[in-house]
């Protein structure tokens, strides 16, 4: 099957968007396949490695970059992040629509391929709820926080660029914020369901 659009879902660290992906996953089964991206930083507890991320090391993960293996690789938080070649490779070998998940930087360096992804940016309703939820999450240290909430700032300001984003969701509330991602999704959905 050709045709079929990646989907790229951006927006600061905590504003859901592994929440949703995770669901839009697991409601549609053989639809959607993870882009697995690769990161430096120590896996958070319940993720597990091949699934949630491929945890690896600076130098590996630079010696990879520097062979070509990578379509975008940046640095958040004091970590490495990158989508390798395979990673989407692996997702359209499959017929299935690929998410990518990425910070900004990594949606301008995907604009220079030819992935032509449908571009979805997750808002938190305010930097104050961002940070809450943060800290509910107990997943950062105080100084990993403070540098995520000041990747957020940036994150929104650079998000409201023209044309940088197809659609924007604000996460208010999961319940509709996963209905609009649906809706956004739909004719997507069924261009596989329908093959
Ligand atoms: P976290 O550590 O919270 O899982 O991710 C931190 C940030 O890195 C998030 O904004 C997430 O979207 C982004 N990210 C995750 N994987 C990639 C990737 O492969 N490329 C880029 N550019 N950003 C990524």
């Amino acid at each position: 099957m050709s045709g079929l659009r990646p989907v790229v879902l951006s927006g600061p660290s905590g504003a859901g968007k592994s929440t949703l992906l995770k669901r839009l996953i697991k409601d549609h089964e053989g639809v959607f396949g993870f882009s697995v991206s690769h990161t430096t930083r120590n896996p958070r507890p319940g993720e597990k490695d091949g699934k949630d991320y491929h945890f690896t090391t600076r130098e590996a993960m630079q010696e990879d970059i520097d062979e070509g293996k990578f379509i975008e690789n940046i640095m958040f938080s004091g970590n490495m992040y990158g989508t390798s070649k395979a990673a989407v490779e692996d997702v359209l070998a499959k017929n299935l629509i690929c998410i990518l998940d990425m910070d900004i930087q990594g949606v301008k360096k995907i604009k220079e391929t030819d992935l032509n992804p449908i571009y979805i940016y997750i808002q938190p309703p305010s930097i104050e709820i961002l940070e809450k939820r943060l800290r509910e999450r107990q997943t950062e240290t105080e100084e990993s926080l403070q540098k995520r909430l000041e990747a957020a700032r940036t994150d929104m300001e650079l998000s409201k660029e023209p044309g940088m984003f197809d659609v924007l969701i604000i996460n208010d509330n999961i319940e509709r914020a996963y209905d609009e991602l649906k809706d956004i999704l739909n004719d997507e959905i069924k261009k596989v369901q329908e093959a």
